[in-house]
C-alpha cells in the first residue's frame, strides 16, 4: 500500500476539499425567439420554443380565470 512521504498541511488538505462541493456552472444560452436565457437543448421556459418550432403551447392565465 503507498505510504505518503510528507504529512499534508491542514490548509493544503482543506484546499484540496474545498472543491469537492463546487457546482458546475449550467450551459445558458438565450432563446432565438424570445432571446430569455434557457439552457442548451432544452426547450424555451418562457415561449415553448425549440430547434424552430413551437414545441408547448402556453395557455395565458388571465383566460383560463373566466373557466
Ligand atoms: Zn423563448
Amino acid at each position: 500500500m503507498a505510504v505518503p512521504k510528507k504529512r499534508k498541511s491542514k490548509s493544503r488538505r482543506d484546499r484540496r476539499r474545498a472543491n469537492h462541493d463546487k457546482v458546475a456552472p449550467k450551459n445558458i444560452t438565450h432563446c432565438p425567439k424570445c432571446a430569455a436565457p434557457r439552457m442548451s437543448h432544452r426547450v424555451c421556459g418562457t415561449c415553448g420554443f425549440y430547434r424552430d418550432r413551437t414545441v408547448i403551447e402556453f395557455v395565458d392565465p388571465a383566460a383560463t380565470d373566466a373557466l
